[in-house]
């Protein structure tokens, strides 16, 4: 058996232990601490946020986000159906009802024109939605420009879900600083990682210190335990902040090197008729966290997605499809959905590759050999 081909593993650099080792050394070993304040420093020079909060994951920034801006139960909130189940959980934890919008075909992410046909029919049912959800799905940023106009338009405030793209920009600009409040996560298989965690960044400083303030329990200032809010305890610890400031020292070159993963496809198999890569537009750079595929059955003599996704595991390489748009999901079927078609398809014909920063030459040749063997 040739050996195991991941998806997209952790990939450490030789700085995370060395931070590590200081915490252990210097006894932070803690909710809190001068990792867990680097840490944040440097999430929020990088993305261009003048203020980001080190959380214990992306799913907790966005349950803050929302309880910051007063979702409660009865509330409807406006998400992407095509994501990861997380992007939909918090809104639910509220109480409050997610209304699911489907993807436009160029950046596979929320259709603003959908979008907007939402709000007004939300609004003419007599409710007006708390929040938009975008998602910059695979690192592509979703057309943050029209999806910004629209929100202002109708004055609903954005959480951006960049947990995918750290990274990624428009026109310079980062994923997740387009709106009012953005989301990161650093779990195991994004594009860094503290093993597990998050951060909520955001321009706004009031922001950020209510979601530091509610992450620990909502202490009121007081020498006893003094609470006037419910509280959560969602920091990330001193010890995974240490792994965080070491990530975020090769964050760039784990940047080109996905990149690097994506272009090393394309150019090997984009003599396929049937295999479509996703492009960037104009003014958009992705981070290239997974290199996704679609496989079109028309143009491929019957080879579909679970042909090259069975023929891949057969080799030991691991292959997912693509998310399963959360209108499609059991649990979320009965909510609002709004929708084009276009995430089912994404979800029918689409595959991703083995996109890790750790590849090696001969595992993407193999991966690349595997799928050629099939047409
Ligand atoms: C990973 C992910 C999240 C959640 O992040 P966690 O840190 O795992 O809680 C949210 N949205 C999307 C799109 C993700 O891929």
């Amino acid at each position: 058996m040739n050996s195991k081909i991941w998806l997209s593993s952790p990939h450490l650099g030789p700085g995370e232990f060395n931070f590590v080792k200081e915490a252990f050394d210097t006894n932070w070993i803690a909710p809190l601490g001068p990792h867990v304040d680097g840490f944040e420093s440097d999430l929020a020079k990088f993305t261009g946020s003048a203020h980001a909060a080190a959380l214990s994951s992306g799913t907790a920034a966005l349950h803050l986000a929302l309880i910051m801006l007063g979702v409660e139960a009865g509330d409807e909130v406006i998400c992407q159906s095509f994501t990861f189940s997380a992007s939909a959980n918090p809104i639910v934890y509220q109480g409050a009802t997610p209304v699911f919008i489907d993807s436009e075909e160029q950046t596979w992410n929320m259709d603003p024109a959908l979008l907007e046909q939402a709000i007004i029919d939300r609004i003419a049912k007599g409710k007006k939605p708390k929040a938009i959800i975008p998602v910059h799905l695979y690192g592509m940023p979703a057309q943050m420009g029209r999806i910004m106009e629209i929100a202002n338009k109708y004055d609903i405030p954005v959480i951006e879900d960049a947990a995918e793209a750290l990274g990624s920009t428009i026109n310079g600009k980062a994923a997740g600083t387009f709106g009012l409040m953005g989301i990161l996560s650093f779990n195991g298989n994004k594009i860094i990682t503290t093993s597990g965690g998050g951060a909520l960044i955001s321009n706004d400083e009031n922001y950020i210190r209510q979601a530091h303030f509610l992450a620990t329990q909502a202490r009121d200032a007081a020498p006893h335990y003094q609470h006037s809010s419910i509280g959560y305890n969602y920091r990330l610890s001193n010890v995974s902040a240490g792994i965080g400031r070491g990530q975020m020292q090769v964050l760039k070159e784990r940047i080109e090197q996905r990149r690097a993963v994506y272009e090393f496809y394309k150019e090997q198999l984009s003599d396929i008729p049937a295999i479509e890569f996703l492009s960037e537009s104009t003014g958009s750079f992705s981070n290239r966290w997974l290199t996704a595929v679609l496989v079109h059955p028309n143009l491929s003599n019957g080879v579909t997605r679970e042909t090259l996704r069975a023929s891949l595991q057969n080799d030991n390489i691991e292959s997912r499809p693509l998310w399963k748009p959360m209108h499609l999901q059991p649990v979320f079927e009965s909510y609002p959905a709004y929708i084009n078609g276009v995430s089912e398809k994404l979800f029918n014909d689409g595959l991703c590759l083995p996109s890790g920063s750790n590849l090696t030459r001969e595992d993407l040749k193999r991966v690349v050999d595997n799928i050629r063997s099939n047409f």
